[in-house]
Order: structure tokens, then C-alpha cells, then sequence
């Protein structure tokens, strides 16, 4: 039978991961698009969870990003009430830089045979005229495709998803030549950022990333620069005195929900990654969910391929529930952590040093760490 041609669009850790995942199960012929040209730079903390760690061995590239990444098995946490507490896990996140990590997934699909087009950006769906999609428009032209997979990351270009969501700002840096140990990430709940925290992160040399999240309707995130330079004073001023800024801030926003409804897979189109608004409220990790569902997907379409009527309903359906029985119970535990850093009582509990460190502990555990 001949191999259904899919188009991956987007070539973030979603659509590579899904490129990579069908290509290791020879189901398909893939063609990967991206707008930008690579290596290109991603606005993220560049954090991988031990989650995300997971799933990168699931695809046999773990190994690739071992001696680039920097290790962070520990997480200085601060919560609204300003207690601080040093949490160290058992299995411990790595940090890669998204312009090496996104390239090197990408150069992985590519050795195991999917050809990847750079510099394309597609401008809309190509739909026949009962409205199945049948490929991708850049421009005037038409690529033709058995099945299209949208990984175009947040917000998502082509969703036509109506369920409740909302988004998180963001604005974030780096610094040259910071002073944060190594081995160790920073992560504070400021109350003026309702309920999200203000983050450092290692990079390799000698290269931090801070940045803040903060839900839209805060009042601190119309000011969002403003905003960030206090909490910089005032939580970070020892790490980046006598550092070089690297670059201007830049900022990228996350949306949310705690739903995944019909819209992620419809005839001829499966939506994966953020893309598919698949980012933990609470932490705003997206990167496992990202390559999660690009392998669930991978998967999917390798199980129920029908020759004729393409990805079945079937297929289509256990998409939706694969991602929902994965990903919806960390979404919800996500949305709780949320609600109860924006409360009062998170501020009483995290005076505490006992009660800091479970509730930092909730963090590290939505993140698919487990604290020592
Ligand atoms: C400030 C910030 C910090 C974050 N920190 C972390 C972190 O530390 N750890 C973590 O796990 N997650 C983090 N996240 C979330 C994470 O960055 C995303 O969830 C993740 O990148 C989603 O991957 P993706 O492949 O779905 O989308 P993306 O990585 O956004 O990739 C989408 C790709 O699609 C391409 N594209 C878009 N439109 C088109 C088009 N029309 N045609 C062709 N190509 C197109 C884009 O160029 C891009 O390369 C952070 C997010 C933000 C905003």
C-alpha cells in the first residue's frame, strides 16, 4: 500500500517530534514546513522536565542533547509569603536552548528521511469542497497532503477551537555571565504576578534566562516590562549584577485551556503541541506535551490509516481521548496550583518553610518529578 504523504507544519518540538515518530514507524512520507530558518531562536525557558526527558528517550534522541545540556536537579522556590526552600529531585531537568534543541530534533527527522522545507510559511488550509482538508496553501500555491498535522505553536494559526481559554504573558532575557549556580534553577511566586512565578534558569556558558508569566487580566501585565524590571530588582539583582544583557527582552504569549475538544482532530487535520493549546497552566511546561502528542499522533495515524477514507473516525477519536486520559488530569492539578497561589492562604501557608516545601513539592510533582 502506498504511504500517505502528510505535511507537518511547524517545526517546533511538536511537529519534529511527530516527523521523527512516523518516520521511525515508516508509516508515512513526511514533509516538515517552517517559516523561520534554522537554527532560530525560540522566546522559552528552554527547560526540560523529566517528563520531556522521557519522551526524548522514547524516541532514542536522548543521548544527542546530553553533553549540550546544562543539568538542574535542584529549584530554589520562593512563594507569596516569601519563604524560600532548596527542592532537589530524583530524576532532574536539563536545560538545552531552544536554537540547539529544536535543530537537532529537527536534523533527527531529517536522518531518519523526512525532508524539511525552511523559510515556508503557509498562509491557510486547502480544503476540497465537502471541507475536508487536502493539503496546505503558501501563497497562491497548493501543497497537497493525505493528512496535515498543524504544529504551528501559540497562538495556534489555523484552530478553530471555541472552548474557554486564556493566556499568559510572558517577557523573559538572557544574561551573560550571571551568578546562579549551575546546577540549580530559581522559581518565585510573587504575588503581583497572580498566581505565576517569576523564573531563572541556567544555561550553558554562563548564560541565564529570567523571565515572568502573568495571566493577561492581571493588572501588572499591562505594564508587563515595567513589572519585570521591579521583580528583576527585587529578586534577581545579585544574579545578574555585573552580567551582559544578551539581546532585547522578548515576550511570547501561552493560551490555555483545560479541555481538549473535538477541534484537535478533524478529516484530513490533527492538531499537536501548543498548537493544540496542550501547556500546563501553573508551570507553562509545553515542551513534553508538545512531543507527547506528536508521538501519540505518530502513532495514531500508523494504527488506523485506512487507504481509502484516510485517518478513520476511529483513529480520529482515540487521538482525542489518548490526549485527554495523558495530559487533562496534570491540566487540572495545574489550574488548582494556580488557584491556590492566587489565594490568601498561599501567602500564610508559604510563611512557613514546612508548608513552602509541599507546596513547592506540588510544582516539582506537576513538572513528573519526584522530590527526594
Ligand atoms: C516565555 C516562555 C517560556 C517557556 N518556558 C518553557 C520551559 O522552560 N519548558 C517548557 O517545557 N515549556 C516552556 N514554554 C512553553 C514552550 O515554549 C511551548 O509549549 C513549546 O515551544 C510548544 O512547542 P510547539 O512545537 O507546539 O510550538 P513552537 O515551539 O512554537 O513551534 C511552532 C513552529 O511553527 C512555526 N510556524 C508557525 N506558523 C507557521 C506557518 N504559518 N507556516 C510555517 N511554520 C509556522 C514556527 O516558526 C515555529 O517554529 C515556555 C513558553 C514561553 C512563552
Amino acid at each position: 500500500m502506498a504511504r500517505p504523504k502528510i505535511v507537518v507544519v511547524g517545526a517546533g518540538p511538536a511537529g519534529s517530534a511527530c516527523a521523527l515518530a512516523l518516520q521511525l514507524r515508516g508509516s508515512a512520507e513526511v514533509l516538515l514546513l517552517d517559516k523561520s530558518t534554522y537554527p532560530r531562536v525560540k522566546v522559552c525557558g528552554s527547560g526540560l522536565s523529566p517528563k520531556a526527558l522521557s519522551v526524548l528517550e522514547q524516541l532514542g534522541v536522548r543521548e544527542r542533547f546530553a553533553s549540550g545540556a546544562i543539568q538542574m536537579p535542584k529549584m530554589l522556590a520562593k512563594g507569596p509569603g516569601g519563604q524560600e526552600v532548596l527542592l532537589s529531585g530524583r530524576k532532574g531537568a536539563w536545560v538545552v536552548p531552544r536554537i540547539t534543541f529544536d535543530q537537532g530534533l529537527v536534523d533527527a527527522a531529517i536522518e531518519h528521511g523526512a525532508r524539511f522545507q525552511q523559510g515556508v510559511k503557509v498562509t491557510g488550509l486547502a480544503r476540497d469542497p465537502s471541507g475536508r482538508v487536502r493539503g496546505v496553501q503558501v501563497g497562491d500555491d497548493v501543497i497537497d497532503a493525505d493528512l496535515v498535522i498543524s504544529a504551528t505553536g501559540s497562538p495556534s494559526r489555523f484552530a478553530t477551537d471555541e472552548s474557554p481559554q486564556y493566556a499568559i504573558r510572558t517577557i523573559m532575557g538572557w544574561w551573560r555571565g550571571a551568578s546562579l549556580a549551575p546546577d540549580t534553577g530559581m522559581m518565585i511566586w510573587d504575588r503581583r504576578l497572580d498566581g505565576y512565578y517569576a523564573w531563572a534558569f541556567p544555561e550553558p556558558d554562563s548564560v541565564v534566562n529570567i523571565g515572568i508569566t502573568i495571566p493577561e487580566h492581571a493588572a501588572g501585565a499591562k505594564q508587563l516590562k515595567d513589572l519585570f524590571r521591579e521583580l528583576l530588582d527585587e529578586h534577581f539583582a545579585a544574579v545578574v549584577r555585573g552580567a551582559e544583557p544578551i539581546g532585547k527582552w522578548m515576550g511570547h504569549p501561552a493560551i490555555l485551556t483545560t479541555k481538549i475538544g473535538d477541534h484537535v482532530a478533524e478529516e484530513g487535520l490533527l492538531y499537536v503541541g501548543e498548537a493544540a493549546r496542550l501547556v500546563c497552566p501553573a508551570t507553562v511546561e509545553g515542551i513534553s506535551f508538545a512531543m507527547e502528542s506528536g508521538v501519540i499522533a505518530a502513532d495514531v495515524v500508523t494504527k488506523h490509516w485506512d487507504r481509502v477514507g484516510g485517518l478513520s473516525r476511529v483513529g480520529r477519536a482515540l487521538y482525542r481521548t489518548r490526549l485527554a486520559a495523558r495530559m487533562l488530569p496534570k491540566f487540572w492539578a495545574g489550574e488548582a496550583f494556580v488557584k491556590l497561589m492566587r489565594s490568601d492562604r498561599a501567602r500564610a501557608l508559604t510563611s512557613r518553610a514546612i508548608d513552602v516545601q509541599w507546596l513547592a513539592s506540588k510544582a516539582t510533582a506537576l513538572v513528573g518529578e519526584q522530590p527526594v
